[in-house]
């Protein structure tokens, strides 16, 4: 059955607004967002799809293919605790803060970006979200605005306190495209991928919230804690402010803010080294900045999983490829890869061949797709 024909299924009527948002796979500059950093994100090929019909009432009904349920609350009382449905309410509390004047809807969507896998299911559903009412409702949103109303729904209501990296790269992505992004200022700049490299991308088959390592201090938000921590220390603002003449300063610290404020001043200067590599097609320097982030994300920021660490190995390992990193805010998730064009595809199926074989799990080769 179609997307239509479940709408139809459920609503006995037919929508008539369509939208959807591509997941994201973050190339390098992981954890610097929140850091007033810098980020290096392209779209993917999953993508969250939505029909959405406009209802007289202010009830809300949505239908998520994935989760197959259909939940509902009515506008105005949007509230905490509600599983998934928090993502919908999250988007229409901020709609509602801001003053944009609309009614209830009817809600039907499908992901194809795995949940929990550092390619941002999240901001992919409530950026679309925001998308799809801006359309129903023609309010005056830019896409910017969308990927901030996003992450104000993911902060508020939903209670994940993560940066503005994903709904950015959802809202503003497009294809054979990476997107730089300064946070400090919010300035862009479009760097076009070279021809001569294709994306790995392979999920590890371990999503964050089930992952063993998130548990005590190894999560999102106690990472997020360190690195202001650090500042305070230091006295400065934000990460951003040191560069790599500041390491010294740095090391001093006591651990882990030594090591944590070090993985975010070396990713930073990783991502301006990565897009000169890209710029003139130079896989290999790319692909030794990949294994280069990866290493600081394993030691210093401490966000790997030995599962993860094992795919990148095995990249090493494997023809074709020039560079592996955990992409996302870690602790599983997927692996991000560089290969020659044409490559990828034998070179993703072989490491996942080998990573089941070793670890038992299920992983998936997202990218290249078939
Ligand atoms: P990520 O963004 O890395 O995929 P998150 O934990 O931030 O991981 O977001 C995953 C959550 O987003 C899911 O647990 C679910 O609540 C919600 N979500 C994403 N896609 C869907 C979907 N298709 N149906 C229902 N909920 C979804
Ligand atoms: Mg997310």
């Amino acid at each position: 059955m179609n997307l239509s024909e479940v709408f139809q299924q459920h609503f006995q009527k037919a929508a008539s607004v369509t939208v959807s948002s591509a997941g994201r796979v973050n190339l390098i500059g992981e954890h610097t967002d929140y850091n007033e950093g810098l980020v290096l994100p392209t779209p993917i090929v999953q993508r969250c799809t939505m029909l959405l019909e406009t209802r007289a009432d202010s009830l809300v009904q949505v239908f998520s293919l994935q989760k197959n349920q259909l939940l509902e609350y009515t506008l105005g009382s949007e509230v905490a605790g509600r599983d998934w449905l928090d993502y919908i309410q999250g988007v229409t509390q901020v709609l509602n803060q801001d003053g944009f004047v609309f009614t209830g809807f009817d809600l039907v969507f499908s992901s194809d970006v795995p949940l929990g896998s550092g390619l941002s299911s999240s901001a992919a559903l409530l950026v679309t979200t925001v998308k799809a009412i801006r359309q129903a409702f023609h309010l005056e949103i830019s896409d910017l605005e969308a990927a901030q109303i996003a992450q104000r729904a993911e902060n508020g209501l939903v209670g994940a306190r993560v940066g503005l990296l994903d709904q950015m790269a959802c809202s503003l992505g497009r294809n054979g495209e990476a997107l730089f992004i300064d946070f400090k200022t919010l300035e862009t700049k479009t760097v076009v991928l070279p021809k001569n490299l294709e994306l790995v991308i392979l999920h590890s088959g371990l999503t964050h919230s089930l992952s063993a390592g998130e548990h005590g201090s190894r999560n999102y938000k106690t990472r997020r804690a360190e690195c202001e921590q650090a500042c305070a220390l230091l006295r400065i603002h934000s990460l951003r402010d040191l560069l790599p003449h500041d390491f010294e300063r740095v090391a001093a610290l006591p651990a882990p803010f030594a090591q944590r404020a070090k993985h975010v001043i070396s990713e930073n200067a990783r991502v301006l080294k990565a897009i000169t590599a890209l710029e003139t097609g130079d896989l290999e320097t790319l692909g030794a900045l990949f294994y280069a982030s990866h290493a600081s994300m394993r030691d210093d920021y401490d966000v790997s999983e030995p599962e993860i660490d094992l795919i990148v190995d095995l990249a090493r390992e494997t023809k074709g490829i020039y560079g592996a990193r955990l992409t996302g805010g870690g602790f599983g998730g997927s692996v991000v890869m560089i290969a020659d064009v044409g490559m990828g595809r034998a070179a993703g199926e072989a490491i996942a061949a080998e990573y089941s074989k070793r670890t038992g799990n299920t992983p998936r080769l997202l990218s290249p797709s078939e």
